[in-house]
């Protein structure tokens, strides 16, 4: 792999296509920052809609060149297993890029390149496992059955917070599936996936199936989910964006799958360990600095347990550590771009401003060690309601907001009562309460006693505005493939072709 974390210093890389590194046709470079110093780090390609072309070209070509299409599912899978591998050979490496590019944990960057491996183990032992079925039809001598196809050439638009984690939710099917890809990453962390198509070579994936085009979302980006040859598109990334990308995609009538933004409610009844639940809480709005699309921004607590739930996140909060990313014993890292820590300060005001009160935080650290970072503190928010904007918005930053509930139904309104659908939690002993609110709350995925407790093995996906397809499981292996129906009738008789047979 040569796109090292040393190599990337003040380096300029290139779009991959076709299994090589391509020089873009504009020339174009531009510089992607490191957020602990708000620094020039190495500079990437700017993709047109040239190079998009040439990219999904290159995919197309790939998708039917034999050395894929006629590739056995057990060779695929086994090809899928060994990029896994690659993964695994190189973590700390993949760990560490993606740690210098989003500013988030080193540990939590490590961790997840050693579940990545798994993911890809867990989807190449799918590959031979996609069937079709036959299906009982009112006819003799006739066998109709569907075939089970990759899709062809699919679109992915990924963001900066978690990209190889997010990539891989899709591409390891993708690949076990028999479809080849042309990936945008985001222009905030480019560097991994690049690193990981080089990998995708190493392992004997054939030219031309994993393809990537770096820019902004606004060229490249668009071009992508502009071009007619592509089958599908999976999104990760904010609701707005999507819309754009729904649009696009239809006018090419291409189906897509959104996996977008969030404003989980994360519920605290007063039967359960106090202590237990705040960290709950806590590690559910702070971690990754809340840039997490499940992160459990609103937070109900029953009235009765309020004041003491208040008091006990408070002092957990003070106690969390914001510091260097790549320190061991830090909590939360900076937030991964200037436009986010922006974002976070004008929602914590107009917060205030709408008559809530900041109970924790709310300000940039003081440390004179992190000043030139884009660091925030972690801000719980009290006296506020469900309909203020911080509440109702998408924020992407370490701010929750702690409201109380009487009852029930007061929860489930509450809860409801956004634009969103991607998540829930609830903290609470009585299990028919925990099971009355999984099943009435607008979320694709639930959290009781627990959050963040995500599994490549479980469909997870989003609601209402936060998007629709599911990933992960066996559901995603249909997501990217298709049916195709096939009759064969074996009666061996010559039909006259103007009878019309009832039956
Ligand atoms: P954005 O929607 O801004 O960007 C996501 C990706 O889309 C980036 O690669 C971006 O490119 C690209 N993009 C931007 N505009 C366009 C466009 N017009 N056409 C095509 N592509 C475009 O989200 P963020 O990167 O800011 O990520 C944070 C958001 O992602 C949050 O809202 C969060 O909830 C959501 N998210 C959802 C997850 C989920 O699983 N549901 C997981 C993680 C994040 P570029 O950045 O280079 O401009």
């Amino acid at each position: 792999m040569k796109t090292t974390v040393d190599s990337l210093q003040g380096s300029r890389l290139d779009l991959f296509i076709d299994g090589q590194f391509t020089r873009p046709h504009s020339g174009q470079y531009v510089p992607s920052y490191d957020p602990t110093t708000a620094e020039p780090w190495y500079e990437f390609a700017q993709a047109d809609e040239r190079d998009v072309d040439t990219a999904v070209r290159s995919a197309q070509a790939a998708f039917r060149h034999p050395s894929w299409a006629r590739m056995t599912q057990t060779d695929r899978g086994k090809l899928v297993r060994r990029l896994g591998e690659l993964v695994r050979e190189h973590a700390d490496e993949l760990a560490m890029i993606e740690c210098r590019d989003n500013g988030k944990l080193l540990k939590e960057m490590r961790a997840q390149m050693r579940a990545i491996p798994d993911s890809y183990l867990y989807f190449a032992g799918m590959a031979d496992k996609l069937q079709g079925d036959t299906i009982p039809v009112n006819k003799l001598d006739t066998l109709n059955f569907n075939l089970r196809e990759p899709i062809g050439v699919v679109g992915m638009i990924i963001p900066w917070n978690s990209p190889l984690m997010m990539l891989t939710g899709t591409l390891a099917p993708c690949l076990a599936i028999g479809n080849t890809i042309v990936v945008k990453p985001s222009e905030h962390a480019t560097a991994s996936t690049l690193a990981l198509a080089e990998l995708a070579i190493e392992a004997g994936i054939p030219p031309g199936v994993i393809n990537v085009v770096s820019g902004d979302g606004m060229t490249t980006g668009d071009a992508l989910t502009r071009h007619p040859g592509v089958a599908k598109y999976v999104f990760t990334g904010s609701t707005m964006t999507g819309r754009k990308i729904a649009g696009n995609a239809a006018q090419n009538l291409v189906p897509c799958q959104m996996e977008l933004g969030g404003k989980s409610p994360h519920v605290v009844f007063a039967d359960v360990d106090i202590e237990r639940a705040v960290n709950g809480v806590v590690s559910g709005i702070f971690a990754a600095a809340g840039q997490t699309c499940v992160a459990g921004s609103r937070c109900f607590v029953e009235a009765s347990a309020h004041e003491r739930f208040v008091e006990a996140l408070v002092e957990r909060t003070r106690r969390v550590k914001v510091g260097h990313p790549v320190a061991d014993d830090t909590d939360i890292g900076p937030l991964a771009l200037a436009a986010q820590l922006e974002k976070v300060r004008s929602y914590v005001a107009s917060g205030v401003q709408e008559g809530a009160k900041i109970a924790a935080g709310g300000r940039q650290p003081q440390d004179s060690e992190l000043a030139r970072g884009w660091y925030y503190e972690p801000t719980v928010i009290t006296h506020a309601h469900n309909r203020m904007r911080f509440m109702q918005d998408e924020i992407f930053g370490p701010v929750v907001g702690v409201v109380p509930f009487r009852d029930e139904a007061e929860l489930i309104e509450l809860a409801n009562d956004t634009e969103y659908g991607l998540a829930a939690g609830i903290w609470t002993q009585n299990i028919d309460r925990a099971m009355r609110f999984a099943r009435q709350v607008d979320a694709g995925t639930v959290w009781i006693n627990t959050y963040r407790s995500a599994a490549y093995m479980s469909a997870n996906g989003g609601m209402k505005r936060s998007g629709y397809g599911r990933r992960g499981g066996f559901e995603v292996m249909r997501e990217f493939s298709r049916l195709k129906n096939v009759v064969i009738d074996y009666s061996g008789a010559m039909q006259d072709p103007f009878v019309i047979r009832l039956r």
